[in-house]
């Protein structure tokens, strides 16, 4: 595991949507995981020494809504290195909302218990790129029993796809499939709006109250929206999170994020791409949506951050997404992007550009030292010989 030192941070935004900006300019990094937040630890033995040069740290982010089948490979675009690409829009982590892609998917109840124990096991011990791909996301099928959920539990799943994009339809049966679930210790996601592929139907309130999900999906869409009012009623009635993403309506992307803003409660508001979809492999889809978030929908950046990372590590107990001693070290150097009118990573945010992404750092080790798919970093950023 890595050791490593980041000076001369100019902005933390830390990814913890209740302190989003620390008051510090170093973060050191031992073992992979962050030892110390502020200038005070004495890291004079660590060799590898990133010079921010003033730029911005934020965590990893996390994708709360992917479609990965196995491997770096999405049959649904015939794409390769998709994971890849990601991670160069500064994705360290990966949530499964399903995997209906696989070729040939089978939607019986053992060849569904099969598929969610494969691709969890398979991502397991397989991370692309380093990437964290937590996947083994069950869609939901007649005949599926609660002893099925606790056998896929002590398998290692944690993940109910999004329901209503496979057989299960009927809110009763669905309802009672999520209890069994969440008692297992399972979060349960739900498909809202319009359909996004032949076969999935359209989903509003009714359905998600009655069901009670953990997640919320892409309520700005996925692609064709909720309505606001439908939106409203699962925060009045639900504790479900409120999920928008890119492959979704832009403009209620910003509704959204200011409806929840507007009720005092961004806690609940996650972020994820629905990549790859219909719409494609969104390598930059994260940051792309945190802007959404930020100009259309008028929250604050660094709030927008904690909505695409600390959020989302909490909603799945995952010890990542959050700049704060004892996490794992899944950090980003990010700035404005070359030509932007912004001066920085979180003020681009704010305006609707992408930031840069200078370096991409999973369990303390940098990953690249210059995104592949971002705009060069307008500063100075200094890396060590041995990792650019
Ligand atoms: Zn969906």
């Amino acid at each position: 595991m890595s050791d490593l030192v980041i000076r001369n941070i100019g902005t933390i935004a830390t990814g913890d949507v209740r302190a989003p900006i620390a008051a510090a300019d170093t973060v050191v990094v031992r073992d992979g995981v962050i030892a110390s937040v502020g200038g005070d630890e004495d890291a004079g033995d660590i060799s590898v020494v990133i010079d921010a040069a003033g730029a911005t740290v934020m965590p990893g982010l996390c994708d709360d809504h992917t479609h990965p089948v196995l491997g770096d490979f999405t049959p649904r675009q015939l794409q390769l290195d998709w994971i890849d690409s990601c991670l160069h829009g500064g994705v360290t982590t990966m949530l499964s909302a399903g995997e209906p892609h696989l070729p040939g998917r089978p939607t019986d109840p053992a060849g569904v218990k099969a598929l969610a124990i494969l691709a969890h096991r398979s991502f397991a011990i397989l991370r692309p790129s380093g990437v964290k791909v937590h996947a083994g996301a069950v869609l939901l099928e007649e005949g599926l029993t609660e002893a099925d959920f606790a056998e896929m539990a002590k398998a290692g799943v944690r993940l109910v796809g999004e329901i209503g994009i496979s057989g299960v339809k009927d809110p009763d049966t669905a309802a009672q499939m999520a209890r069994w679930a969440q008692a297992n210790g399972m979060r349960v996601m739900v498909h809202t709006g319009g359909a996004s592929i032949p076969g999935s139907g359209i989903i509003g309130a009714d359905f998600v109250v009655a069901v009670r999900p953990d997640v919320a999906a892409h309520t700005n869409g996925g692609p064709t929206a909720l309505s606001l009012a439908d939106v409203e009623r699962i925060l009045d009635e639900t504790d479900a999170r409120i999920e928008v993403v890119h492959n979704g309506n832009v403009k209620a992307a910003g509704d959204v994020a200011a409806l929840v803003a507007s009720r005092d409660e961004l806690h609940r508001l996650v972020i994820g791409t629905d990549s790859p979809a219909g719409s494609g492999v969104q390598p930059l889809g994260m940051l792309r949506t945190m802007s959404f978030v930020a100009a259309l929908g008028g929250v604050a950046p660094e709030l927008a951050v904690a909505a695409a990372s600390g959020n989302v590590a909490a909603l799945h107990g995952l010890n990542t997404g959050i700049v704060e001693p004892g996490r794992e070290a899944d950090l980003l150097v990010v700035d404005a992007p070359l030509g932007s009118q912004a001066a920085d990573a979180l003020g681009a945010l704010a305006i609707g550009d992408t930031p840069a992404v200078a370096s991409a750092i999973i369990d303390g080790k940098p990953r690249f030292t210059k995104s592949r798919n971002t705009p060069p970093a307008v500063r100075p950023i200094a890396f060590p010989s041995s990792t650019s």
